[in-house]
């Protein structure tokens, strides 16, 4: 039998584009997919905005875009000035999340903004639509899966990370059904999972949940984990392989030497690579149209990083933190068991 003779530049030319055609690690945006190595300076965790009236009012949202965007823009070009490329929006749905006014944001600055899907189960629950309270985790998995396949609520605009909000000693059985929920829909996405934590108690908890699911912990941020005083765990929990965001900062002294010391412990531990940095800043409320309360997110710029550099910590360390570390932790990827 006559084999086909394919000609050899064909050969040649396919294996050229095989080598030829990288593939990169991505991040997804509000303006869509950009190479995560290319993010530039990243806030992981603010806020423009916060509707704190709960769930059965906040969606739709019911804030003037318009008069938000004229309100907050200035807040961001101040953040821009200051080198930050990336901005990390963690309102989720029912507090506020308002994709298209991000997108005024990013297309007014330049900046990329990133918006997410998920629950915000602390604060009572408030948060929380009361027919999603008794709902199986793959249906509420099924929510934020959609959101990342079709865009948000018809914008076109997807989420680039799971945003999930647990609180309490030990998580509640609906707390649960959250942490597996987003295990579900990464495993659907690849979508890294951040969730609002206080204590490492509840941090490994959620990891246990995920690694019972089998996604590994490096797709989980554990944001506010400065509220967790024994640094130790801060170490414990990196040496695991999830991500710790050390991200509550309002300028005050206190907060400055005690996150100085909690962001030497991880350099001096070796965990360095495993470090978020934020604020947490920002909050324009609805309820005060002025922005008369909105938090600068240049507060870190102002009062911790010169305080950082005097510690030790080099411009190395802090292109680490607010670069290559949250480039790593957004990109979108399974991050699965074997
Ligand atoms: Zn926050």
């Amino acid at each position: 039998m006559k084999g086909i003779k394919i000609p050899v530049f064909l050969i040649m030319a396919a294996f050229a584009l095989s080598c030829s055609t990288p593939v990169y690690d991505t991040v997804v945006t509000v303006n869509g997919e950009v190479r995560a190595d290319k993010l530039g300076a990243t806030l992981a965790h603010e806020h423009v905005l916060v509707d704190f009236i709960g769930a059965e009012q906040a969606d739709p949202v019911r804030h003037n875009r318009d008069s938000a965007f004229a309100i907050i823009l200035p807040h961001i070009e101040k953040v821009r000035d200051h080198g930050i490329k990336t901005f990390v929006d963690c309102t989720p749905r029912f507090l506020g999340r308002d994709p298209l006014l991000l997108k005024m944001l990013a297309d007014a600055t330049e900046m990329h903004f990133i918006t997410n899907t998920g629950f915000y189960g602390a604060g009572n629950n408030k948060y929380i639509p009361e027919h999603v309270l008794n709902m199986p985790a793959d249906a509420i998995a099924a929510f934020w899966i959609a959101e990342f396949k079709q865009g948000i609520d018809g914008t076109g605009i997807r989420p680039g990370f799971i945003k999930i909000a647990v609180e309490g000693e030990t998580l509640s059985d609906f707390h649960k059904t959250l942490v597996k929920a987003a295990a579900l829909a990464h495993k659907a996405t690849g979508l890294p999972i951040m969730s609002h934590t206080g204590k490492a108690a509840l941090a490994e908890e959620q990891i246990e949940i995920l690694e019972s699911e089998g996604v590994k912990a490096e797709a989980f941020i554990w944001t506010h984990a400065h509220l967790e005083k024994d640094m130790t765990k801060h170490v414990e929990i990196a040496k695991r392989g999830a991500w710790v965001s050390l991200d509550g900062f309002r300028g005050k002294p206190e907060e400055t030497a005690e996150l100085t010391e909690m962001v030497l412990n991880m350099k001096i531990n070796n965990c360095a690579v495993k470090l978020l940095l934020s604020q947490d800043a920002g909050w324009y409320d609805p309820e005060i149209p002025d922005g008369s309360n909105y938090e600068e997110h240049t507060l870190i710029f102002d009062y911790l990083i010169p305080e950082l550099n005097a510690a030790g910590i080099t411009d190395a360390d802090l292109n680490r933190f607010l670069n290559k570390n949250p480039g790593k932790a957004f990109t979108v990827k399974t991050r699965l068991k074997e």
